[in-house]
Formats: structure tokens, C-alpha cells, sequence
């Protein structure tokens, strides 16, 4: 894809997850790698739904800033999910409500933070791992993301909000739109005793689409959670 599709399709993805609300005022970030290893990013203090294609953070594969604004203090959470999961082509991060309040709920599993709802959270994200809180910006949490060894496309950074990697940027939009629809699912039925899929039918998903599942979050007992 070219430079200006690529940062055309930024934009575009953007302004449609904040239009929808999904992340408010200048909050969330984007960014996609690009074929030399470096990337493109959303700007420091921009709102996703008033981003100028030219304007956008083009960085070396080091982090260094070639050319537009300065980017998103967010970068090491960015490139700390690039660097341990081969093939991640983009990174969202945003405040969605929902899984924000997910984060804060004293059952979660810090190994797989939502029950199998759905087959679609299954197969688009698989297990969500909880990251402790973090002051925003703050360099631990790229610790904390590569702690986590690359086994997990999305993370969710506790009292902040989630951050989802795919291999292009289509894919980890709609990844991060189901995580948050999962979440938003999960709060409606939380103390209604839902029946969530069960071990075998997630096995039948691991099966059928060739799933990879973090080993760590195997085998937890979701339905008892709620
Ligand atoms: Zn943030």
C-alpha cells in the first residue's frame, strides 16, 4: 500500500472510532509499520477524529522521528507489541469505555480478562491479558506488555484502556471493536449467571480456524467468574 493510502487509511479508521465514541477527546493512538521497519503514528495531543494525513509521526525503525507532529507519548506500548509479536502490522490503543470498566472489576483474570461470550471474541482476539496500572506514557508498561513474551494480540492496561495488535490496520480495528463489545456484553449480563461458550465449544474454534492460544490463560474456569 502507499504512503498516502496508508495514511489516508489511518485517518479514516480513526475518525470512525471516534465518531462512534469509542475513544474520547484527544485520547487513543494508532499506528502501522511500514515495509523499512519504521512507522507511521498518531500525533502527541490529537484527537482521532481530526487527524491531518500529513501531519501524521513518521518514524525510523529505532523510534526516531523523520518528519510530521511529534508523536504520541504512547509509542513504547506501540513498539513493545511490535517487538514481540512477529507479523504485527498495526496497533490500536484507545479509552473505550467499556473495557476500561472491565479493567477496574475485582474478578478479572489478569490471563484472560473476559469469558468466551462469543465465538467471534474467540476467534478475532482469543484470551486478553491485564496489564497493572501505569502512569500514561510511562516506559514500565512497555515492560509489563513484553513480559508478556509476544503470546497475546491484545492487552488490556488496568484503569487506562486496551491496546490490540493485527497483522494490518482493518484487522486490528476490528479486533479492538470486538474486545469492546465483548466487555460491553459483559457488563449487561454480569451478575445474571449468562451462559458463556463452553471448553469444548472453544476447542472446537482452537480446531476449525487454527487458533493460537496464549498457553497461560488454558483451561480457566470462566463460568464461575460471574
Ligand atoms: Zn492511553
Amino acid at each position: 500500500m502507499s504512503d498516502a493510502k496508508l495514511r489516508e487509511q489511518i485517518c479514516t479508521f480513526s475518525r470512525s472510532l471516534f465518531e462512534r465514541g469509542l475513544t474520547p477527546g484527544s485520547s487513543g493512538n494508532v499506528s502501522v509499520r511500514l515495509e523499512d521497519g519504521g512507522y507511521l503514528m498518531t500525533p502527541t495531543d490529537s484527537s482521532l477524529g481530526f487527524l491531518d494525513p500529513a501531519r501524521l509521526s513518521r518514524l525510523d525503525r529505532d523510534g526516531r522521528l523523520i518528519s510530521g507532529d511529534k508523536p504520541t507519548k504512547e509509542v513504547p506500548l506501540h513498539t513493545a507489541l511490535y517487538d514481540t509479536r512477529d507479523g504485527s502490522g498495526a496497533v490500536v490503543h484507545l479509552h473505550s469505555i467499556h473495557s476500561v470498566a472491565i479493567s477496574m472489576l475485582p474478578e478479572i483474570d489478569p490471563a484472560s480478562v473476559l469469558p468466551p461470550m462469543t465465538a467471534y471474541y474467540v476467534m478475532k482476539l482469543g484470551h486478553t491479558a491485564l496489564v497493572p496500572y501505569y502512569r500514561p506514557g510511562d516506559e514500565a508498561v512497555a515492560g509489563a506488555i513484553r513480559g508478556l513474551a509476544g503470546r497475546y494480540s491484545s492487552v488490556l492496561l488496568a484503569n487506562h484502556g486496551p491496546v490490540v495488535a493485527g497483522t494490518t490496520l482493518s484487522a486490528a480495528v476490528y479486533a479492538m471493536e470486538e474486545l469492546e463489545e465483548t466487555a460491553r456484553l459483559y457488563l449487561m449480563l454480569r451478575g445474571l449467571n449468562p451462559r458463556m461458550l463452553t471448553q469444548a465449544q472453544v476447542d472446537d474454534l482452537v480446531r476449525h480456524f487454527d487458533l493460537q492460544m496464549p498457553d497461560d490463560a488454558e483451561g480457566h474456569d470462566h463460568n464461575s467468574l460471574v
